[in-house]
């Protein structure tokens, strides 16, 4: 029968059950979801009385910290770490990192990264093996001194974990403040309610995280379901009961020996100078420039071809908002404006952009709905960069320009010429048939309806030079090219002036042969000089 220590019994018995082997680490197993394999372990201090039996930690945490031992715990949890990773390595086993807990106590008064560098030196252990997981706690009355001792761990080339992220209501402050590395989200404040706002909230913290470019382990996790949503929202990496239980040493070696191994996939940075940390910092320079100083822009994640936009500056609102506020934007699934053509395009862009690492301009028709303005159909020209990755998901600086305006210019331009193109080819060009053997004309309708001519005109052209189509100064001219047609010349192609408004025509002719080379009819046609380079 397991019972638990007195304060006293703890206090009292601790040398001693360090000494005696009753204080022992267990190892539980992180692992990544998505692929089953093994990418670390958390060390967790264990207490097992001789009479009394297993003791946990949420007993004995509390009151080593009180009095004044916690720090010689956590560097004995430290030091079997080293043993054990020592021991791995001397037997050229597969070697995962293993964290171990800091307290918030261990920062006060004592030279915590000198201590635990003397114990890591001793076993020759690589800096890379251990990772250290501390708690928002440790910022409670001032952030400067664990800000220090994270800085110290960085030099050396410790990798900092944030335990228990999410479950203080300072979180986010602290994370902008705080350099950590990786994250751990505890799912057991979730308690099971994923559908909900506790849903809500992991997956905006976990987007965050991406944003920032820091990995998440989600902690904690006893159901298939949960570790699903997690995958879902894009944090594979799951250390619960799910996968397994703390274990002791024994247990968990063999444990590590029956599944594969890969390396958590930690911090690439930033593809941009644009420093993330800062960017979500109110007063940061880096907002500064996102509010003020750059042209309309959003950022968005892009995953497995859906977007999900992050923020949307001032100007962007301006610009293409249509009287939505950040918000609606926000919540908008941003395809919905568009047609499914305009969507490939847009997609299209975003995957070349994160190809190429280059900037990529699109422009897409988006019909954009609002209280105020009603539906509206806006042309977006979006110049598209990749700034961050996070596994399949890409961090997309979008910076945009409203050419509604401009395209309906160029559209009613384009409609203008269409226009012109169509009086052109419908209105102005005039078409007959001339028939040599009896010098009979056959005018087109337009013809007959704009020069006044008879369904027939004999005695072609003088009929026409007679009723005024040709001005008295080109008459003789073009009674020559017809007795040159007459004659046999197989084309024309000449401009006249025509009417009284001697307004220049392009006349061409096209004469047709009979078998002996005859000439039977040539085919007139006048159109209207519209360039000057077609006069010349
Ligand atoms: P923690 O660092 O958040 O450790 C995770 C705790 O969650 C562990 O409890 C672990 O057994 C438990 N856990 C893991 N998976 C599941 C799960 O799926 N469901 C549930 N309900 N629980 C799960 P444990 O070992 O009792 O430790 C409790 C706390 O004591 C730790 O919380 C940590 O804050 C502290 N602690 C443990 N070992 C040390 C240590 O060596 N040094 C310091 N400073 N604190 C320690
Ligand atoms: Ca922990
Ligand atoms: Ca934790």
């Amino acid at each position: 029968m397991e019972q638990k220590m007195t304060e006293q019994e703890f206090v009292a018995t601790f040398d001693e059950a360090a000494a005696n082997h009753h204080l022992m680490v267990f190892y539980q197993p992180q692992i990544n979801h998505a692929t089953g394999r093994m990418v670390g372990a958390e060390a967790l201090l264990r207490w097992r009385h001789p009479a009394k039996g297993m003791q946990f930690p949420s007993d004995f945490i509390p009151v080593l910290e009180k009095n004044n031992l916690i720090y010689q715990a956590d560097l004995f949890v430290f030091e079997e770490v080293c043993r054990l990773l020592r021991k791995l390595i001397n037997e050229g086993d597969m070697v995962v990192p293993i964290s171990v807990n800091m307290s918030r106590y261990d920062i006060y008064g004592h030279s915590y990264v000198a201590d635990i560098e003397e114990i890591r030196k001793k076993y020759d252990i690589p800096v890379k093996y251990i990772h250290v997981e501390i708690t928002e706690s440790s910022a409670i009355g001032g952030k400067d001194l664990i800000i220090q001792v994270m800085d110290d761990l960085h030099r050396v080339g410790y990798l900092v974990e944030m335990d228990d992220f999410g479950s203080g209501y300072s979180s986010l402050g602290v994370l902008k403040d705080l350099p950590v590395d990786m994250m751990k989200l505890d799912m057991r404040f979730l308690q099971g309610n994923i559908g909900g706002r506790g849903g809500t909230i992991i997956n905006s913290i976990v987007q965050m995280c991406k944003w920032l470019n820091t990995p998440v382990i989600a902690e904690g996790v006893e159901t298939q379901d949960i570790a699903d949503f997690m995958k879902t929202i894009g944090c594979k990496y799951v250390q619960g009961y799910l996968y397994s239980r703390p274990l002791p040493e024994d247990e968990f070696l063999a444990f590590l020996a029956s599944v594969d191994h890969e390396p958590l996939s930690a911090s690439s940075g930033m593809v941009d100078a644009m420093n993330n940390m800062n960017f979500w910092n109110p007063d940061s320079l880096e907002n500064l420039i996102f509010s003020n100083f750059v042209g309309p822009a959003a950022v968005f994640v892009y995953e497995n071809g859906n977007v999900e936009i992050l923020r949307v500056n001032e100007k962007y609102l301006k610009e293409i908002g249509m009287s939505r506020t950040e918000q609606e934007i926000l919540d908008d699934n941003p395809w919905d404006n568009h047609t499914a053509e305009s969507r490939d395009t847009y997609r299209h862009a975003i995957e070349k952009a994160i190809k190429t690492g280059e900037e990529v301009t699109c422009e897409n028709w988006r019909t954009v709905c609002s209280d105020i303005c009603g539906e509206n159909k806006i042309c977006v020209r979006s110049t598209l960069r990749l700034i961050g990755q996070a596994s399949d998901q890409y961090l997309i600086y979008a910076m945009v320009q409203n050419i509604t305006a401009e395209k309906e210019r160029f559209m009613l331009a384009e409609q203008d010429e269409n226009r012109f193109k169509a009086a052109f080819e419908h209105a102005n060009v005039y078409a007959w048939e001339y028939t040599i053997a009896t010098h009979e004309m056959r005018p087109c309708f337009r013809c007959m309806r704009d020069l006044g001519l008879p369904p027939i005109v004999k005695n072609y052209p003088d009929t026409a030079i007679e009723a005024g189509i040709f001005p008295p100064e080109v008459a003789d001219m073009y009674r020559a090219l017809i007795r040159d047609i007459d004659n046999g010349r197989d084309n024309i192609d000449v401009i006249i002036p025509l009417t009284v408004g001697r307004v220049p025509f392009h006349v061409r002719y096209t004469t047709e042969f009979d078998e002996n080379g005859k000439p039977l009819k040539a085919y007139g046609s006048a159109t209207l000089v519209v360039d000057q380079k077609d006069a010349e």
